[in-house]
């Protein structure tokens, strides 16, 4: 039997962090998360950088270079209360500014102000959005059913329980954390310890693979993408990404463009 329940590397797990806002806190979340070599998207509104309590346009690039950056609406709007125009504007104008402040092509988003209808989701996709997060915590370690309404794990709030259930968890079925949050909380509720432990707890273990939003949404979607002949003796990667798998204990990875033979 053939299972796709390996990450980059022949990794068990994966975990992935999601920042919405772009407050100045991010800095110092970000100093955690280079310090442990953690993995994070941060979903900003390009019409609200001029703010006092966030980061500036013209910084953008620079704090966020080892993370990805994603949409979240120029301005923060709920996007159920636009007419669809409006909601199209509030995607596509917060992406082209993304893109042009950071030089890289923005796929993914969160949804302001939580979670939104599917027809929502349905617009973000034809503006060239891949993903988009919600914030209903599920409590799960598991992949969303569907990436345009992606629930996440939990808030950071409730993160540390599951967080060691997740570090602990020992069998292979392509487990995710994924964690959700505004940095600034840190700050109003004087917490900075918990992510640092957290982060402390991740860190240890060998057997995850943290990356962006937007790494794990490439990774699984190149994977559902390998074909497997019915014998399960052939199995070819047409994509651009290495992805690994499993054959009863063994683990293996079919190369990117390339064809194994079993
Ligand atoms: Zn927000």
């Amino acid at each position: 039997m053939i299972l796709f329940n390996k990450y980059p590397g022949g990794k068990k797990k994966a975990a992935t962090m999601s920042y919405d806002d772009g407050n100045h806190t991010d800095i110092r979340l970000i100093k955690i998360f280079d310090k442990y070599g953690i993995k994070g998207t941060f979903h900003l509104n390009s019409g609200l950088m001029y703010k006092d309590n966030r980061i500036s346009a013209e910084d953008i690039a620079e704090v966020y270079k080892n993370h990805e950056v994603a949409a979240h609406g120029v301005e923060h709007a709920t996007l159920y209360n636009l007419p669809n125009h409006g909601v199209i504007e509030e995607i596509l104008n917060d992406r082209r500014e993304l893109e042009r402040l950071t030089g890289k092509i923005v796929r993914g988003m969160s949804y302001a102000n939580g979670v939104n209808p599917p027809y929502i989701a349905e617009i973000a996709g034809n503006c060239g959005i891949e993903y988009s997060r919600t914030t209903r915590a599920t409590g799960k370690l598991t992949l969303p059913e569907n990436f345009l309404l992606w629930h996440p794990t939990c808030h950071h709030k409730n993160c540390e329980e599951i967080t060691n259930i997740f570090a602990d968890l020992t069998y292979n079925s392509g487990h995710l954390l994924y964690i959700w949050g505004h940095s600034i909380e840190f700050d109003s509720d004087n917490n900075w310890d918990l992510i640092e432990r957290v982060c402390d707890r991740l860190s240890a273990c060998e057997d995850v693979w943290f990356a962006t939003n937007i790494e794990i949404y490439d990774y699984i979607t190149a994977s559902r993408r390998v074909r497997v002949s019915v014998d399960n003796k052939i199995v070819e990667n047409p994509t651009n990404l290495d992805v690994w798998f499993t054959v009863g204990d063994d683990t293996l990875c079919v190369k990117a463009g390339e064809t194994l033979y079993l």
